[in-house]
């Protein structure tokens, strides 16, 4: 119903706790923003892999019998909106596959550029895969790497898989979590102290929310090029491919993750609130309330408002309990869908000059709704402030996003779009802005902003190729 890119997928990994699957799942919960279309935990009990997923949410999938049947110290968990591969069963994760360095279960979130080579390649040798997904790669790589141990195996494999992917899988007996050389997508650690009838717990996850709730406690992030080994010897690391220039998804900090994470080591609500402050630097504008579009714009909205001393005021409420399909009456209701999900304050709005903020504008196209139902409310003036620069570019990192072709800052210059939402201005935050409010860059954080240059940092994909097959 919303015109945003969508998030991508959650990981989460236990290692070392008699509830291992019960705390993956209720990482998952924590991380469902990041996927919604299915989610599975696999659990070992130092023998067996065991495994469920199914297609919904973590909420609906998981209860106390299900999880019963999940037993063991061991798990991964995973939960997913399809970036490659249809959004069917199939392509659900953990994928678990019996092979011959044993049985293996995993759980990957980012997007590999090279995943249909070599799946042609494997498959013109006659492998047969289960999925459409391109996370299965890793494991038919892991397979028939000539490596003999499985953690020289599975180094080899990710050495030959290009793009994003922090991932995270599980063995009867260990727990790998790993990162792409670059850094594309995050991927924290955390343990849970060791207690007088427990003992310590190592955890893993896309975000630090999930720690939040289950006792975690961050203690630093997989380095991009790094594999962390949680097994009965203890806790091991090493870099299986030298890390290359890092490129953080800077979209992680707009809009992907949750305010209340680290990511990347930084906390996402201080980044968001410096946006709106570098927001209303770069784009003052005489008005009398901020107005955030909730959720994820709330926060650059209130660092707007500290800055500039205007008022923020909540113009639009959301609702959160709406489904995914609704009925719509056969006379049809004008913005119907934007309706469903916000509705606007008129005392908060009548006679006001507002100013908008939202964390992006895609398509453009919701944008404009809310505009009008916000001058349908009486508002007198509407000035749009988006808190990160107009996004031109599709993603190729693990991020759905429409093509270029949809994307209107890759086909309208600010004053045409300003023009067509309905605004009366419109800014968008610099990209140099976005990069401050996003901390000091060093070596160990420097951000991908592809989506908002078009200059991609990985080699091996034909981005071009695949813009023209796009176009098609
Ligand atoms: Fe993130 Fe954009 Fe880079 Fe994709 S292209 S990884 S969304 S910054």
């Amino acid at each position: 119903m919303f015109d945003k890119f969508r998030e991508e997928c959650g990981v989460v990994a236990i290692y070392g706790h008699s509830e291992a699957a019960k705390l993956a799942y209720l990482g998952l919960h924590a991380l469902q923003h990041r996927g919604q279309e299915s989610a599975g935990v696999a659990s070992s009990d130092g023998q067996l892999l065991r495994l469920h997923k199914a297609m919904g949410l973590v909420a609906d999938i998981f209860n106390e019998e299900v999880l019963s049947r999940l037993p063991g110290s061991l798990a991964i968990g995973h939960t997913r909106y399809s970036t490659t591969g249809d959004s069917a069963l199939l392509n659900a994760q953990p994928i678990r596959v019996e092979c011959n360095k044993g049985s293996i279960a995993l759980a990957h979130n980012g997007n590999l550029v090279n995943a249909a080579d070599i799946r042609k390649r494997f498959e013109r040798q006659g492998s047969i895969f289960q999925t459409t997904s391109d996370s299965e790669i890793i494991v038919h790589l892991i397979a028939q790497s000539r490596e003999s141990s499985l953690e020289e195996a599975i180094a080899d494999a990710l050495r030959r898989v290009e793009g994003a992917f922090s991932v995270v899988m599980l063995t009867p007996d260990h727990v790998f979590a790993a990162r792409d050389p670059r850094g594309f997508r995050p991927l924290a650690m955390g343990r849970i102290p060791a207690t007088a009838s427990t003992r310590e717990t190592v955890v893993f996850a896309s975000e630090t929310c999930a720690f939040d709730l289950i006792g975690a406690t961050y203690e630093r992030d997989v380095k991009p090029g790094e594999m962390v080994v949680a097994g009965p010897e203890g806790v091991h690391s090493r870099f299986y491919a030298s890390p290359l220039p890092t490129t953080n998804c800077i979209f992680e900090h707009v809009y992907f993750s949750r305010p209340d994470s680290l990511v990347f080591g930084r906390p996402v609500q201080e980044s968001r609130e410096l946006m709106g402050r570098q927001l209303a630097r770069e784009a003052p504008i005489d008005a009398d309330i901020v107005v955030p579009v909730p959720d994820s714009g709330v926060t650059a909205a209130m660092g707007f408002a500290l800055e500039s001393g205007i008022p923020l005021q909540f113009g639009l409420i959301r609702n959160h309990y709406v489904g995914r399909t609704f009925i719509e009456p056969e006379q049809r209701v004008r913005d119907f869908g934007v309706k469903l999900k916000l509705n606007p304050v008129r005392n908060v709005l009548q006679g006001k000059r507002v100013i908008l903020i939202d964390d992006s504008i895609v398509r453009g196209t919701t944008s404009r709704k809310i505009v009008r139902m916000i001058r349908d409310a009486g508002a007198k003036e509407v000035h749009m402030r988006i808190s990160c620069p107009p996004t031109i570019s599709p993603c190729y990192y693990g991020v759905d996003t429409p093509t270029r072709e949809q994307l209107i800052g890759a086909n309208k210059s600010v004053p045409e779009i300003c023009e067509y939402i309905g605004a009366d201005t419109l800014s968008y935050l610099s990209l140099e802005g976005l990069r401050r409010a996003c901390g000091e860059e060093t070596e160990e954080t420097s951000f991908c902003s592809s989506c908002y240059t078009g200059k991609y940092p990985t080699n091996w994909v034909d981005v071009h190729q695949i813009q023209a097959a796009e176009v098609k």
